[in-house]
Order: structure tokens, then C-alpha cells, then sequence
């Protein structure tokens, strides 16, 4: 669905200092700061990494005309993320853009916005504009949609701007990823010369995200166990592998509210024969094996601890269809483009 990005309204001029200084430090907040992601704590996706190395820091190394690159695929594929590390490992300033940040309920201030972010990006030593969920901005018009004159000039103004990369602005890169790239403006689309596919995680990929997340957590899983969850998880997108592993956590605090109490620290346990039964809204205490029962959300915070998390706490999560995209729809990805 088509995101709205402005509307008419405002007897306001709209062309007051007081608003470009407050349009001016919206763009700027959208400046990412403490950006620490390295290449290596993305896994896989080397094919990703490469493409983007290439069309983006090779030419600012080489001091060559800064790259455009399109990247698309399945949504949860840590696209995001990627982008982070490339803008970690090459030094620039990364501005993460999404329809929200260049949208305005004002008649014109799109456009306004547009231009400060590329005048913004080109003070810096050198930028990376990251404009996430692209589609959600430029759509087809072909696709038969209620265009209005406003659509047009957001669109024009975008156009103008990255028409200028290489002409006259040499330190801005602009990168943009969409989960549905068949739907972008044709004239969008064209003005990405590299367009960069990324896939699903491969099988590999998926046990690392597995082992990544499980690190710091005290499990029970063998590499076999690993490889197992990994070829189950055939289809996953990284989002939902790196959520069963941290539904699976979840699943060794919470236990069968039944914990150890020691030091004010609550651990489950196992019941005991004798324990009575849990009862909702009281902790109630076994005379026998000394266990808790208690909800893990009434437990206080910061005070519940894990017990090893098992192959099991993964498997009662993995439901069947847990992997959202189809086959169907990986093929429309992998046939775009061709
Ligand atoms: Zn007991």
C-alpha cells in the first residue's frame, strides 16, 4: 500500500528559516551514530557484501563517481544491517532514510526535505544515504495508481538530486533496498546502476546465525543439533532464524514456573513429587524440594536467571509453515532483474 506522503493543508509559507532549521535537524537526526557493526558479525551473505563493497566503496577509494545501488529481497533478510557494516568499514556518514522521515503533511515540504538531505550529506567527509522500503516512496506510475501533481514533484526532486551524483556532488553514495522492486518507479529503478539481489540465508549461514545468537547462553546443542535446526529452518529469512533462537532463550526462563530461589536469583527447576500445584498471582513455596512457584513475569526484574536451554525449547517453537516466504515468492525475486 501506498504510503501518503503529504497533503494539501497550510496557509503557512513554508519557506521561513524557522522551518528549514527544524526540516534541517529532522534530516539530521536521521544520521546513524555509534554505528559499530562490523563486516564479520553479519553472517554470510558474502555474495551481498562483495557487491556492495564494490559498487560503493571502490569508488570512493578510487575517488571515481560515488555509487547507486539497489539492493532487494525477501523482507528479514538483514539488509539493514548489511548497509550498517558497509558504512562502518568505509568510514562514511550513514543517513538511514524511510518514507516517514521524507514524508510531511505539508504541501511542498517533501521535495524541501529531499534537498536538504542530499545538502546535508555533502557536508559531511562522505556519505552514504540509506532510503529504506524504497517502494513505499516511488511507486510505478504505470501500475495504474491515483498519482497526484504532489507524487510527481517528490519524484522529481529525487531524480534531480541523484542526477547530480557525479556531476557535481562526488562524496554522497545512495543506497536503497525495497522487498518489492517490481512495484518501483520505472525511472527509479533505472537510475540504480547496480542492482544487488539478497537472498535468503543458505544453510551455512543459518547454523552461524544459530551459533551467534546462542553465544553468552548456556545450551545443551551439539553442531548436530545445529545442523539439524538449520536444515529445518530451509526458507527461514535471518530475522526468523535469530528469532526461534531467541524464542528458545525465552523458553529456558521461563520454565514450568517453577524456580530455585538463591541469593534472590530465581532458576527453574524440575518439580518435585511433593510440590504443589502452581497458582496463578502467588508464589507459593514446596516444604519438600524448597522450588518457587511463581509466573516468570512476577518474578522482579533482573532477577530471573536461565537454566541451559535445549534442542527442545527450539523445537516447540518451530511450527509448521514458520518460514513466511514461499517458494513462489522466492522465484519472483530471483526472476527480477534476469
Ligand atoms: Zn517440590
Amino acid at each position: 500500500m501506498k504510503r501518503k506522503l503529504h497533503a494539501f493543508n497550510t496557509g503557512e509559507d513554508g519557506r521561513d528559516n524557522e522551518e528549514t532549521g527544524e526540516l534541517r535537524s529532522e534530516i539530521l537526526s536521521t544520521i546513524k551514530t555509534n554505528n559499530t557493526v562490523t563486516m564479520a558479525a553479519v553472517c554470510g551473505m558474502n555474495d551481498v557484501k562483495k557487491a556492495l563493497l564494490d559498487a560503493i566503496v571502490l569508488p570512493k577509494t578510487f575517488a571515481q563517481r560515488p555509487g547507486l545501488a539497489l539492493l532487494y529481497g525477501p523482507p528479514g533478510t538483514g539488509k539493514t544491517h548489511i548497509i550498517r557494516a558497509v558504512a562502518h568499514v568505509s568510514k562514511c556518514t550513514l543517513f538511514v532514510v524511510k518514507a516517514s522521515d521524507i514524508g510531511s503533511k505539508y504541501h511542498g515540504q517533501s521535495e524541501k526535505k529531499i534537498r536538504l538531505l542530499f545538502e546535508e550529506a555533502q557536508k559531511q567527509h562522505y556519505s552514504i544515504i540509506f532510503i529504506d522500503d524504497l517502494d513505499c516512496i516511488f511507486l510505478n506510475r504505470d501500475n495504474g495508481s491515483n498519482e497526484d501533481e504532489d507524487d510527481r514533484k517528490i519524484l522529481a526532486s529525487f531524480l534531480t538530486e541523484i542526477n547530480r551524483i557525479g556531476d557535481d556532488i562526488h562524496n554522497v553514495a545512495v543506497l536503497a533496498a525495497t522487498n518489492r522492486p517490481w512495484t518501483l518507479d520505472l525511472a527509479v529503478q533505472d537510475r540504480f546502476d547496480t542492482k544487488i539481489y539478497a537472498p535468503l540465508p543458505g544453510l551455512e549461514t543459518r547454523k552461524s546465525i544459530l551459533k551467534l545468537q546462542m553465544k553468552g547462553h548456556e545450551n545443551d546443542l551439539d553442531d548436530d543439533n545445529f545442523q539439524h535446526l538449520a536444515q529445518a529452518l530451509q526458507g527461514a529469512t535471518v530475522r526468523e532464524v535469530g528469532s526461534l533462537a531467541k524464542m528458545a532463550c525465552l523458553e529456558s526462563m521461563k520454565g514450568d514456573n517453577t524456580y530455585a530461589e538463591a541469593n534472590g536469583k530465581y532458576r527453574p527447576t524440575l518439580r518435585c513429587n511433593r510440590c504443589p500445584q502452581y497458582q496463578e498471582d502467588s508464589k507459593v513455596k514446596c516444604d519438600r524440594c524448597g522450588a518457587i512457584h511463581i509466573s516468570p513475569y512476577d518474578v522482579p526484574d533482573g532477577s530471573l536467571e536461565c537454566r541451559s536451554v535445549k534442542m527442545d525449547d527450539f523445537v516447540k517453537n518451530l511450527k509448521p509453515n514458520y518460514c513466511s516466504v514461499t517458494d513462489e515468492m522466492r522465484q519472483q525475486y530471483e526472476g527480477w532483474n534476469k
